[in-house]
């Protein structure tokens, strides 16, 4: 019997998560002037790891967003030993302009509360441990580790306050893991407000057509 070539399947590291790339909603256009296309996909109440805060009027988002939130909250409460994620607003149900936002209009950006505070407490307060810090450090490190069929990360950034930038990369200097950290400090942007949620923006799934990413980071830490 003549050997018969087995199909290729996509290996997946440890760490890995998988989440699928053209079920359910569609993201076009860009994050500041984009909406959704056939918007089927909105984020549940709660599910593993993770609870909705916001109303669900402003949870849409793409498909690729939604799954990769359930996806990657449920390893994330399976590994890390921290608090569930606090998911504020994605996008309204066609996407668009709404609320104080400039972004989140195609169903691309994610706004979450920084790990182990209630209620959107600010992480700039002095309660904050350095154990709070290391859960939103292992986040922020399970989110950027997640790759898209280029291998590059799903994420495109992840908006922090430009004081939690600088203890993260004071972090890594101090521990001298600045080359180790080097994908996920390069991920952290540093904007003004984002101290009571970090911002996720993720890339276009590859069979989203029509939706723009936003620019290429630069290479390097940026610390
Ligand atoms: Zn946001």
């Amino acid at each position: 019997m003549k050997d018969v070539p087995k199909p290729e399947k996509k290996k997946i590291k440890a760490g890995e998560i998988l989440f699928n790339l053209d079920r359910g909603a569609v993201a076009k256009g860009r994050p500041w002037d984009g909406r959704i296309e056939n918007s089927v996909s909105r984020l549940p109440d709660q599910g593993t790891g993770f609870q909705r805060k916001s109303e669900p009027k402003y949870n849409y988002g793409s498909g690729i967003t939604i799954d990769f939130i359930k996806s990657v909250s449920d390893l994330y409460n399976k590994t890390s030993g921290c608090a569930p994620l606090l998911v504020n607003q994605i996008s309204k149900e066609k996407g668009g302009r709404y609320g104080p936002h400039r972004s989140h209009q195609n169903g691309q950006d994610i706004d979450i509360g920084y790990i182990g505070l209630a209620d959107f407490g600010s992480v700039l307060s002095g309660k904050i441990t350095p154990e709070i810090m290391e859960c939103n450090w292992k986040f922020f490190n399970l989110l950027v580790s997640q790759k898209l069929p280029d291998d590059k990360s799903v994420v495109s950034k992840i908006f922090v306050n430009p004081k939690v930038k600088r203890y993260f990369c004071k972090r890594a200097q101090n521990k001298n893991e600045l080359e180790a950290g080097k994908e996920v400090l390069r991920h952290l942007y540093p904007w003004e407000g984002h101290t009571r949620h970090f911002h996720v923006r993720l890339r276009c799934s590859p069979n989203y057509e029509g939706c723009w990413n936003d620019r290429e980071l630069d290479e390097g830490t940026g610390c």
